[in-house]
């Protein structure tokens, strides 16, 4: 392990941590904190609902969130007992075969993984974590209180807290901290404090894909999806658009359509219907147009892939950490956003059980392996979409070509389909699909469709 020159406190169920942002990543990472201090205080410039429904400060909220089977283990773990509340609560459950998948076009063979599967909306789950954090005694929840600035010591060695905007406009408070953690999200102001604050700037690797989500809720007649839960249809490398269906914890339907890289998004009702009729599989279309909308489509743009490259940088101050899309944002048609937090927020936690707290080199370095094969998944399936602009080596061509033969070959093989749900499904390393057992039938099917 890399030896840290900027030395941090080494927790002993002292001290006091504070998280920036109480999305989905900073619940977590609140909860992960308790393993090694004795006040965690999470900060959201949002009044929160002490019930489930949407809420500003995440306008993505009202959009489908699905939770991959590696995000549902690292939140039972963070919060034992999760998934028990969720469904009994009403999320809707069951084992990844109540999947139907439809990638570049190949509907893949229904699979069982042994992998639980929960579907909910964005706003229950969220909702159901906060409570579990509210419950912790050592945690302490703000809301309506909006954070403008880092506390840092003067020679920028070490955070010394945050600087809260005051209700009334006038002056600044800080509240003090020995570790801040950012999971202010995609539009984390925090790069740009740092660089005010003379602490170097932080590189950005973006690729982008201009995504456009357009969303309703349905009610749907029990009959149509005959007990599955989820419906998927990946764009294709001609036909950037896709949609995702998921049944959801009041027994509707949440319906996403999306397009990609300039394809024309549905803007009203007929055309929602139109959109979901030129996908390459008929099941959205045909659920919909058995169902009944509540509500009128929901738009929502997203640019670009965007990963802050914090572990390049040398001086960050000692105490300083961030996580979730303040660090990277995924296209969000992969669903790994809230997984790479949760996953995130397990790596601290065990940290801290170790009796460590990361220095921000050592942080960054560790959460970067978990973006790493995040972002390779997300980049890679990107670039298979001919109209977006990005360069693509040999290695993402070649593993391109691969997963569509395999992918046509999951057609009719749900142990190809098993493996390639459990690594999209963060489970498993994307390494385990080059195993001889998964490669030989790929090339067998491929050679035999030539
Ligand atoms: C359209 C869309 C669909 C998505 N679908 C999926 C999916 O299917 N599966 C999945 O896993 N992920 C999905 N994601 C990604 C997912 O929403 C995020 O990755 C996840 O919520 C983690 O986000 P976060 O907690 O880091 O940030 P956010 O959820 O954005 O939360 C940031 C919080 O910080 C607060 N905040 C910001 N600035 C300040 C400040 N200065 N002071 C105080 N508080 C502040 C905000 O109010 C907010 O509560 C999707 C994203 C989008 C855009």
């Amino acid at each position: 392990m890399a030896t840290d020159h900027r030395a941090s406190p080494v927790p002993n169920g002292t001290g006091h941590a504070l998280v920036i942002g109480a999305g989905m990543a900073g619940l977590a990472i609140a909860q992960a904190l308790t393993a090694g201090f004795e006040r965690v205080t999470v900060v959201d410039r949002d009044r929160l609902p002490t019930e489930t429904s949407p809420r500003r400060g995440v306008p993505q909220d009202r959009h489908l969130h699905l939770l991959l089977p590696a995000g549902l283990d690292a939140l039972e773990a963070l919060f034992p007992g999760l998934v028990d509340q969720l469904c009994a609560q009403g999320a809707r459950t069951g084992d990844t075969d109540r999947l139907r998948i439809c990638l570049n076009g190949y509907r893949l063979a229904p699979a069982r993984t042994g992998h639980r599967a929960v579907f909910c909306s964005r706003p229950f789950l969220e909702s159901h974590v906060r409570r579990r954090v509210r419950e912790q005694p050592s945690i302490t929840v703000r809301d309506g209180v909006h954070i403008r600035g880092l506390a840092v010591a003067r020679d920028g060695g070490h955070i010394e807290g945050v600087e809260l905007a005051s209700p009334d406009g006038e002056g600044d408070d800080v509240l003090r901290a020995e570790v801040v953690v950012d999971c202010s999200g995609r539009r984390s102001p925090v790069p740009g404090w740092l660089a005010e604050l003379g602490l170097g700037t932080v590189e950005v690797d973006e690729l982008d894909v201009q995504v456009r989500y357009v969303t309703r809720r349905y009610q749907l007649p029990d009959a149509v999806m005959d007990g599955d839960h989820h419906v998927l249809v990946g764009p294709t490398p001609d036909v950037p658009r896709g949609a995702a269906m998921t049944h959801v914890e009041d027994g509707s339907w949440i319906v996403t359509l999306f397009a990609m890289a300039g394809a024309q998004a549905p803007t009203d009702g007929d055309d929602f219907m139109r959109f979901a009729a030129d996908l390459p599989i008929r099941d959205v279309q045909e659920a919909i147009g058995a169902g009944r909308a509540m509500d009128d489509p929901a738009p929502y743009r997203f640019p670009a892939n965007r990963r802050h490259r914090y572990e390049r940088l040398q001086d960050l101050p000692a105490g300083f950490l961030a996580a979730g899309d303040a660090v990277c944002s995924f296209n969000p048609i992969y669903g790994q956003g809230m997984t790479v937090a949760a996953s995130q927020a397990r790596i601290l936690q065990e940290r801290l059980r170790a009796g460590d707290l990361p220095s921000a080199r050592t942080w960054f370095g560790d959460i970067a392996a978990v973006i790493d094969v995040a972002w390779q998944l997300a980049i890679g399936s990107d670039l298979a979409v001919e109209a977006v602009h990005g360069r693509r080596p040999l290695s993402v061509r070649m593993r391109n070509r691969y997963l569509t033969w395999l992918q046509a070959a999951a057609v009719d093989d749900p142990r190809l389909t098993e493996r390639l749900v459990r690594v999209l499904g963060m489970v498993d390393p994307p390494s385990r699909l080059l195993q001889p057992t998964t490669i030989a039938p790929v090339l067998r099917g491929a050679l035999l469709t030539r």
